[in-house]
């Protein structure tokens, strides 16, 4: 039994009362999958992924993947994950992701989600390491970018010797995330980066985001960051020619290329909470394979 609290407000009263039920939730496992077209997002929805999962997912992955440069025409995606069902079979919500697949220019790129004994809660990799790295490569809302291939309209620039970062051409007011824990360092207006964060992760590594609409509240020099927190929102100051982030990576001080640069991994599960982990994982992969993909109904058939 699960315990779930239901509100119910008084008509008459204008009061709430709380009563605490017990449900008989039932947990499924749905399957779904399909092509990366215009961006992950889109082609997430297209597939039938509720909204949640869908941001769930893209998270997961932005880590490890920049959204707008690693996805190619033909890249496709895979995902298993909850459904919840009460005693009636109604369904309450969608819940965890228990397994995803991207696969990027022919190379799978799987995670499992896995609790370990000690409580940790996370994504694996099928050899046992968190997809969490220490500083994240697509730092801003992924669900509103677009892949790169097929775009006219702003040239999102990748790093080479005359523009030492990469753009992530996004709408105006799109979240930017802190890459990674760290303290603030420099907060405001920068010459041509218009308003610029620059966070100090660790004694080598820095990461600075430029051209902002403007800077979260919370996002003041000398303050703590945790990663994933929002520090900013997508503008076009400074010397910009549309709203994009252009995002660098420090390392010792110089700025270096954030697609080459072999990102400080997380952990990596050994021994026995290995072996633990190996046997979960066959069971989800067992567990997925015997799933068909959710059928979708195509328009105009
Ligand atoms: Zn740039």
């Amino acid at each position: 039994y699960n315990t779930a609290f239901e509100v119910v407000r008084n008509p008459a009263g204008g009061s709430f009362t709380a009563s605490k039920i017990e449900k008989t939730l039932t947990r499924t496992l749905t399957r779904a999958e399909g092509v990366i077209t215009s961006s992950l997002y889109v082609s997430g929805l297209k597939a039938d992924i509720p909204n949640p999962v869908l941001v769930e997912l893209i998270r997961a992955y932005s880590w490890d993947v920049d959204f707008q440069r690693d996805i190619r025409s033909g890249d496709t995606f895979q995902v298993m994950y909850e459904r919840v069902y009460d005693e009636h079979g109604n369904h309450v919500h969608s819940g965890n992701i228990r397994f995803a697949q991207l696969t990027l220019s022919g190379k799978r790129h799987p995670i499992y989600r896995y609790r370990s004994k000690d409580g940790d809660d996370d994504y694996f990799d099928e050899r046992g390491q968190t997809a969490r790295k220490a500083l994240m490569r697509t730092p801003i809302d992924g669900a509103r970018l677009s892949s790169g291939f097929g775009r006219r309209r702003h040239p999102i620039l990748g790093y080479n010797k005359m523009h030492r970062g990469v753009d992530f051409a996004a709408p105006r007011g799109t979240s930017i995330y802190a890459a990674g824990n760290g303290t603030i360092i420099k907060a405001g207006r920068n010459g041509a980066y218009g308003i610029y964060i620059r966070i100090r992760h660790n004694n080598r590594y820095s990461t600075a985001y430029g051209h902002m609409k403007g800077l979260a509240r919370s996002a003041r020099r000398g303050k703590r960051v945790t990663q994933g927190q929002i520090i900013g929102y997508v503008g076009t100051t400074g010397r910009s020619t549309g709203p994009h982030l252009h995002y660098e990576i420090l390392s010792n001080g110089r700025r270096t290329n954030p697609m080459k640069i072999k990102m400080p991994s997380g952990r990596k599960l050994k021994g026995g909470a290995l072996a633990a982990f190996q046997a979960a994982r066959a069971s989800i992969d067992t567990a997925f394979s015997g799933l068909a993909p959710k059928k979708v109904a195509k328009a105009g058939n």
